[in-house]
């Protein structure tokens, strides 16, 4: 292909350069993006018209000057559009609607206590689906496409591969959304989308190397490298809760025994303690099952008060509680020694639904880090917990659907051009 020559698809190439600082960085004046690009000033200016004629742009006001005219500030229209994230939990399904910037404008979550078969699943998946679809307000691209993080092994094609806490295999997840909705889809792990989330708008914005562990029934991870989602050669890579802690351990639905999620998850430590959360505990809101639905509100579904409920009683100063924490942070620990020991990160962030019992967990992970991890890897390390919570996993979905439709733009201009 004859790229040098063809001032059409430089063109095009530097349009999408401009339009990705802005999106990063605005508002900025005209000025401030030639400098930052190396573009000429005459080019930022026909490039921008543009741009603003697509919607992508607009002009406030005025900025600082350094004497003489002042100058209009340009920046990224980010109502343009916007995109669906899904976390698809064992559990419940957490939805939520962005607009280009990740902002979260509507949010979702939905019950799926009793659906057993990836149909059910399926057609509640839809309904959340339909419903952020009509909240989206009015914009020039409308709903430029929809993310979903699934817990399981996903391939290039959007099929859910297996899903052993969903009792998924082979669900082309990505064909039958994309068949509904009309809208590109794309699937990913959740955990890497959880990553992707941390990394673009949570507390790993300012670093290269991190590992995001998503403990929620099983343990899943997100490895970014140099600024860069580690995939592996066929895209399955992070399973590291399926990695062995105990040679000779418990069964695992993976079919591989010792499993590191069989001690360290929140299905483990809740198998756990069983005992010590009271009748009336473990019960707690069950009785909210039927009013499955929590629309467009950031509350939690009420049945999932379990971890919660464990957490209050190691707070209200129950010693078993807070032995079982210790327990798990330990086991929790010794995978994240492995992690640090194999990629030397500067972050290691715990995410997903152990976010609700860090004041319990993270002393013993540092402990075990500070006991066992190798001192060189160890130096530089940080360990931290979800900066968005309960919400690494929408906000990353989301953003793939979000690159999904500006990388889109740029192949099409490239192509058409
Ligand atoms: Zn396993």
């Amino acid at each position: 292909m004859k790229i040098t020559g063809d001032l059409n698809l430089m063109k095009k190439i530097n349009k999408s350069i401009v339009l990705e600082l802005l999106r990063k960085a605005s508002p900025l004046s005209r000025a401030e993006v030639a400098k930052t690009t190396g573009l000429t000033k005459a080019t930022v200016s026909t490039l921008v018209a543009e741009l603003m004629e697509e919607n992508l742009l607009y002009e406030i006001g005025t900025g600082e000057s350094s004497g003489g005219r002042k100058p209009v500030l340009l920046v990224f229209r980010q109502d343009a559009g916007y995109a669906i994230g899904v976390d698809l939990g064992v559990r419940d399904i957490h939805a939520v609607l962005t607009d280009l910037k990740g902002t979260i404008v509507h949010e979702t979550r939905s019950s799926l206590r009793g659906m057993d078969t990836p149909e059910q699943v399926l057609g509640r998946l839809k309904d959340c689906l339909r419903r952020l679809m009509n909240k989206a307000p009015a914009s020039p691209y409308g709903v430029v496409g929809i993310g979903v993080g699934v817990p399981g092994i996903t391939d290039d094609k959007g099929t859910v591969l297996f899903a052993p806490n969903l009792g998924w295999r082979n669900v082309p997840l990505q064909s039958l959304l994309e068949a509904e909705f009309k809208v590109p889809v794309i699937i990913d792990n959740e955990a890497n989308a959880g990553a992707v989330g941390e990394k673009e708008f949570g507390i790993g914005r300012d670093v290269s190397n991190l590992i995001y562990i998503s403990v929620g029934i099983g343990i899943g991870s997100g490895i970014i490298l140099k600024d860069e989602l580690y995939r592996g050669a066929s895209g399955y890579s992070g399973e590291m809760g399926h990695f062995t802690v105990h040679a000779d351990g418990r069964p695992c639905r993976c079919g591989n025994v010792g499993c590191w999620e069989l001690y360290a998850s929140e299905q483990a430590i809740l198998a756990e303690a069983e005992a010590l959360l009271s009748p009336d505990a473990a019960d707690d809101g069950s009785g909210a099952e039927t009013a499955a639905e929590a629309d467009d509100s950031a509350t939690e579904v009420p049945r999932q008060a379990e971890l919660e409920a464990l957490a209050s009683l190691a707070d209200s100063g129950n010693e078993a509680a807070q032995e079982l924490f210790r327990r798990t942070g330990r086991y929790l620990g010794v995978g994240v020694v492995n992690i640090i020991n194999t990629f030397n990160p500067e972050l290691i962030i715990i995410g997903n639904r152990f976010t609700l019992a860090e004041r319990w967990l993270a002393p013993s992970v540092r402990e075990v880090i500070q006991e066992r991890a190798l001192p060189y890897h160890r130096e530089r390390l940080r360990l931290e917990f979800a900066g968005l919570g309960l919400r690494s996993s929408v906000a990353g979905a989301a953003s793939f659907a979000v690159s999904g439709f500006f990388a889109d733009r740029q192949v099409s201009v490239g192509m058409n051009g």
